[in-house]
């Protein structure tokens, strides 16, 4: 049986490169779970679905066609609905302002974290997201949960826009990702929280190579155990 690693924490954490990179050097897959809660969020809004229509929303994550490929040579995962390849679409500031509605809705939590139990059966696999180590896979080999201080997940996000060619204002985007926090730690179902037996690592003043080999130092060690 294969291992699974979780990994949760907040916004802009830096989850999503982390996790790639793990699962590149473990020849591991990775399953980018929030990309799910996305792409349901994207879809609704170019279908003009009222993001707080629960029905609406529960019909939509039932039809929905979600592919999610294994990290390409430049580490980006393509995120297909129904076909189409929407990766570019689902990191916008229209999706992060409505994605913690839809990540809320019980129905679709359900219909997601059975599809996650799906993918993660056979093992070998990194999940990363918000609520992996505490309610999607809480037998997990691993759990990590990776956070970061406010102004500096802020101002990642901030140069991450800004490499893209965009123009934002940082303490728009601090104000932004504080409330999307709120939001998913304060929701009732599966809030974001640190698991009880999850190794928390503050990645405020490291360098993303310094977390990979914090992570894979835990990892050896408890397999040299
Ligand atoms: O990780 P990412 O920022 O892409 O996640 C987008 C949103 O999806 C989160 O803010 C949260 O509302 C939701 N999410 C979730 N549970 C997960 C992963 C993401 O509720 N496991």
């Amino acid at each position: 049986m294969g291992k699974v690693i979780a990994i949760d924490g907040p916004a802009g954490a830096g989850k999503s490169t982390i996790s790639r990179l793990l699962a590149r050097k473990l020849g591991y897959r990775y399953l980018d779970t929030g990309a799910m809660y996305r792409a349901i969020t994207y879809l609704a809004l170019e279908q003009g679905i009222d993001i707080h229509d629960t029905e609406e929303i529960v019909q939509l994550s039932r039809n929905i066609d979600l592919n999610i490929t294994p990290p390409d040579e430049n580490n980006v995962s393509h995120v297909f609905i129904n076909g189409r390849d929407v990766t570019d679409r689902l990191r916008t500031k229209e999706v992060d302002l409505n994605v913690s509605t839809v990540a809320k809705n019980r129905a679709v939590r359900e219909l997601m974290t059975e599809m996650q139990r799906n993918i993660a059966r056979s093992g070998n696999i990194i999940l990363d997201g918000r609520d992996i180590g505490t309610r999607v896979l809480p037998d997990a080999d691993f759990k990590f949960f990776i956070t970061a201080s406010l102004e500096e997940r802020a101002r990642r996000r901030w140069k991450e826009l800004k490499d893209k060619g965009l123009e934002v204002s940082l303490a728009e985007i601090e104000k932004e990702i504080a409330e999307r926090d709120l939001e998913d730690s304060t929701r009732e179902i599966a809030p974001l929280v640190k698991a009880e037996d999850a190794i928390l690592i503050d990645t405020s003043h490291l360098s993303i190579p310094e977390v990979l080999d914090k992570l894979l130092s835990y990892i050896k060690d408890e397999e040299n155990d």
